[in-house]
């Protein structure tokens, strides 16, 4: 069977040609390997990071640029599950996530692998606040429902000058936040000459059997035009949204898929640091991260039940919601001179009725693995749980250093820019 996934691409860079070392040549313009990952976002890349340690002969395909779709337009927070236990409960969301801030702290001091010592951080920790009542129940809710990270109640000259006048309780969660496009060029400089630009609607082809096993991965260089087969042990859909067509293309269902909107809110102007969480009830009202635009502004990128409801609004609307949300949960902060923006992206995950699932997802078929990590924070858990699955690796046949791919240049993916750089602003009143 042969499919085509129809999907566009763009953007290609010139750069210097793979050196393939590690992939088996067996003649001019086929490659044996032992596995082909779909989709440079965070999943992708920290298990191409991952097996290239185990001595995996791996290539990433990318389509468009390293982390477009979810990982550079996320708020980068490096949950604990707190705010999966703001009912009381320990819930199953919050149980798969709690071990992960650990082990992303350790990775981004370089003390463990994937080296993630060059990716920037936003903050070491987040904010709590609550917008009215005073409240220790706050403080007590991570501790009580077993997490490993609990909030810690602030006193007064504590607190961020953003909340210094704050009615409600305010404590600090030691969940660091990541600058999620540092994250991703700091994992795809370690592993360049793995990555590949492809042209997805006119330069991919696969050739399937019956029980959905690739034979072959039909690459046309998106350059010279010249055809490459990759003939992949496995392969592996990483690729968020577009696994739903790379599915489809290999005679899988789409429908394993789910997407879940969210409307975004950007501020931009004189505005204070602030990483952290409105809490509202049971849920968070708002979750704002603090980031600096390539012109070193300062950017607020404002998620949580805003952006869930607002995916019902237009712009103009959100963004008027936006400033009436933000004048009540934040009293002490000016936003006299602020510019607005919205951006609009869908969270792909492995269908759950529209409900988050509660921890990644993992699909085996054929020799096609399709994953979704949920959460940024839980990508080493779905790269810890494909690596188990993959099959036993056997050694690849060398290859001769002055074979013609050697010398072929094939574009390389850049890293996406973030949404605010694109984004239509409008100025404040
Ligand atoms: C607004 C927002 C805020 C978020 N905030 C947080 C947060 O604070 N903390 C947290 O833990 N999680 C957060 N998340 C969730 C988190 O961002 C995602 O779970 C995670 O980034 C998914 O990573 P991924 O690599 O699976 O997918 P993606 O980041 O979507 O990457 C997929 C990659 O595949 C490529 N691709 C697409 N189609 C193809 C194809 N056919 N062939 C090859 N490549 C292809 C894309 O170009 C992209 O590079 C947030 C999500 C959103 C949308």
């Amino acid at each position: 069977m042969r499919a085509q996934v129809r999907i566009i691409a763009h953007c290609c860079l010139d750069s210097p040609a793979p050196r393939p070392d590690d992939i088996a040549m067996t003649q001019p313009g086929t490659l044996h390997i032992d596995t082909v990952i779909f989709g440079g976002g965070a999943a992708g890349l920290w298990l191409l990071d991952e097996l290239t340690r185990r001595n995996r002969p791996a290539l990433l395909l990318e389509a468009h640029d390293l982390g477009s779709g979810q990982t550079v337009a996320s708020q980068g927070i490096i949950h604990g599950g707190l705010k999966y236990t703001l009912s009381g409960m320990l819930t199953g969301s919050a149980q798969s996530i709690r071990d992960m801030p650990l082990l992303w702290r350790r990775a981004l001091a370089g003390e463990i692998t994937p080296n993630l010592s060059k990716t920037r951080l936003r903050a070491e920790f987040c904010h709590l606040w609550r917008t009215k009542t005073i409240s220790s129940k706050l403080a007590m809710i991570g501790a009580r429902a077993g997490l490993r990270i609990a909030p810690k109640k602030l006193d007064t000259e504590e607190r961020p000058p953003a909340l210094a006048t704050c009615p409600g309780t305010v404590a600090r969660l030691d969940e660091q936040v990541v600058d999620p496009a540092s994250f991703i060029a700091d994992l795809a400089s370690q592993h360049a000459r793995r990555l590949l630009q492809i042209d997805v609607r006119h330069g991919l082809e696969f050739v399937t059997d019956r029980d959905h096993t690739v034979q072959t991965i039909r690459l046309i260089n998106p350059e010279t035009g010249e055809p490459l087969d990759v003939l992949p042990r496995t392969v592996v859909f990483l690729a968020g949204s577009g696994n739903a067509s790379l599915r489809e293309a290999v005679g899988l269902q789409s429908s394993a898929m789910q997407r879940r909107p969210l409307h975004m809110v950007l501020a931009r102007g004189e505005l204070p640091t602030l990483n952290g969480h409105c809490v509202d009830g049971s849920s968070t009202r708002l979750t704002i991260t603090t980031a600096r635009d390539f012109a070193d502004r300062t950017i607020w990128q404002i998620g949580g039940q805003i952006a869930e409801r607002g995916t019902e609004l237009d712009t103009p609307e959100l963004i008027q919601h936006a400033k009436a949300e933000l004048a009540d949960v934040l009293p002490g902060v000016d936003f006299n001179g602020v510019e607005w923006a919205t951006y609009r992206v869908d969270r792909a995950e492995a269908a759950a009725g529209g409900r988050r699932p509660e921890h990644v997802s993992l699909m085996q078929e054929g020799n096609v693995i399709t994953g979704w990590p949920t959460k940024l924070a839980l990508v080493p858990a779905l790269v810890e749980a494909v690596v188990t699955v993959l099959p036993e690796c056997q050694e690849a046949p060398s290859i001769s250093p002055d074979h013609p791919l050697a010398d072929r240049r094939w574009p390389r993916p850049v890293v996406a820019a973030p949404p605010w750089e694109n984004a239509q602003w409008f100025p404040g009143n």
